[in-house]
């Protein structure tokens, strides 16, 4: 561990080891078709020591997989224009650097000049791959470079060659607690122990090229006429840039009323937006781009045009068949079938259905992409009906999807989806199957399999 003075730093002559010695490495995390034909994003981590690399890796899973592309309808809605790669890459010290800076006497919190490092205060530079800075100063972005803006992004550049990646947009994951998020042109930066709407947040700048919707406090706004994505200072119902959106009846300007108007759906024009609270106006109360809440209807549909030439390109070579789920077979122990070709487990434990589906040719050659989705009856109190893909090769070999499962249960039908990430499975010999778990039966009712869906892709 370096943990070294900014005063030494400025009086001498440190040379930081260029570059941590581990060969960066790039991992699919999600793949939608070709990387051509899709938003290519790589996650990079800076801070992350040999010994951290598996809490980077379940750090990106939280912030950019679990809690984000699998969890917030906007980027659940928008994600299969994505191909997302985790570039693993060691720095040599556990955490990036943190220095701690105060405000200068009489100055503008806003202003990132008017902040100086604090010189009661140790401040802390590791050596990183990347040499970024947590500085706890949203006026300086919430970060900044050991040695400079261009060392850091050639540093990025180096990583990316060595790991075989040329992406669209970079995530960097600082390993701090310290609070950052900042998006500017293709780069996004956030701290490690912050929580996926940030990150939600930094992606709505930086693919639909989002504004803010919060504001400095007293500021008004300056920069004239405005009209674009989710800001305006078009004060019109019918020329405010989402006129089309605004409730029916809706007053302008929009005073939030707690009792009658949703947080973030209620579209009208509230006043703040852009860093100013006067004189511009915002869609609804509290978007994803002001604070905690989801998307707003107009950042919402900004997100699907911005992404609408990567989205579903692969209908062109993609497989899709839906099958009644009396095709899938117990594994173990024979599986009862009802008189709708359903499924159903009739023992009082539970039982494996494996439900296979036919690999298919596209364009000549096998399909190496699986996903899926299942209809199913969950009739047990406490127990779920639990699916995932499976391929499965005559060697042995088994690629599994991650597992998805009822919510509760109901006498509705629920559907699993099993569609992300889908499962790579380049092997010619291997199957595809539906592996769906039963729960017991239950006061005689069983649970059952409706129908399920397997799509294919190859590239
Ligand atoms: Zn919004």
């Amino acid at each position: 561990m370096k943990r070294l003075l900014i005063a030494q730093l400025a009086l001498c002559c440190f040379a930081l080891p260029a570059i941590a010695a581990a060969q960066a490495t790039a991992t699919a995390i999600a793949k939608n078709g070709p990387n051509a034909d899709k938003i290519v994003l790589a996650i990079i981590g800076d801070g992350y020591a040999s010994g951290d690399m598996a809490t980077y890796r379940d750090d990106v899973d939280r912030l950019v997989m679990d809690d984000l592309f699998y969890e917030d309808p906007t980027l659940v809605a928008n994600r299969s224009a994505f191909n997302i790669y985790r570039v693993d890459v060691e720095s040599n010290d556990s955490g990036v650097s943190e220095w701690f800076y105060k405000l200068k006497p009489g100055g503008d919190s806003s202003n990132a000049a008017d902040w100086e490092l604090d010189p009661n205060q140790t401040q802390i530079t590791n050596d990183t791959a990347l040499g970024y800075v947590a500085n706890g100063v949203w006026a300086k972005c919430w970060h900044e470079y050991v040695i400079s803006s261009a060392d850091t992004s050639a540093r990025i550049q180096n990583v990316l060659n060595e790991a075989g990646l040329a992406p669209d947009k970079v995530i960097v994951v600082l390993n701090t607690s310290r609070l950052v998020g900042c998006a500017g042109g293709s780069r996004l930066v956030v701290n490690s122990g912050t929580h996926s709407g940030v990150v939600a947040h930094e992606l709505g700048h930086m693919v639909p090229g989002l504004s803010d919707e919060y504001w400095v406090s007293g500021k008004t706004w300056s920069g004239g006429y405005h009209n674009h994505k989710n800001c305006s200072t078009v004060l019109n119902q019918s020329s405010v840039y989402w006129s089309d959106l605004l409730a029916p009846g809706v007053d302008l300007p929009t005073i939030y009323d707690a009792t009658t108007m949703d947080p973030d759906d209620y579209v009208g024009m509230f006043e703040g937006c852009r860093y100013a609270e006067f004189g511009i106006y915002r869609p609804v109360h509290n978007c994803r781009m002001r604070g905690s809440g989801e998307f707003c209807p107009v950042c919402e549909r900004e997100w699907s045009t911005s992404t609408a030439p990567y989205r579903d390109s692969y209908a062109d070579y993609m497989a899709v068949a839906n099958y009644p789920g009396a095709l899938c077979k117990g594994a173990y122990a024979q599986l009862a079938y009802n008189t709708y070709a359903h499924v159903q487990n009739p023992w009082t434990v539970s039982r494996w259905a494996v439900c296979p589906a036919k690999r298919v040719h596209l364009n000549g050659l096998f399909s190496t992409y699986f996903f899926g989705f299942a209809w199913v009856k969950d009739r047990h109190p406490d127990q779920d009906v639990c699916c995932r893909v499976r391929t499965r090769n005559p060697g042995g070999a088994i690629r599994d999807g991650v597992e998805s499962c009822s919510e509760a249960s109901s006498a509705g039908y629920q559907m699993l989806r099993l569609d992300f990430p889908k499962v790579n499975d380049p092997y010619t010999w291997s199957h595809v199957e539906v592996l769906c778990k039963l729960p017991p039966v239950h006061n005689n009712i069983r649970s059952e399999i409706l129908t399920y869906r397997v799509g294919q892709d190859r590239f």
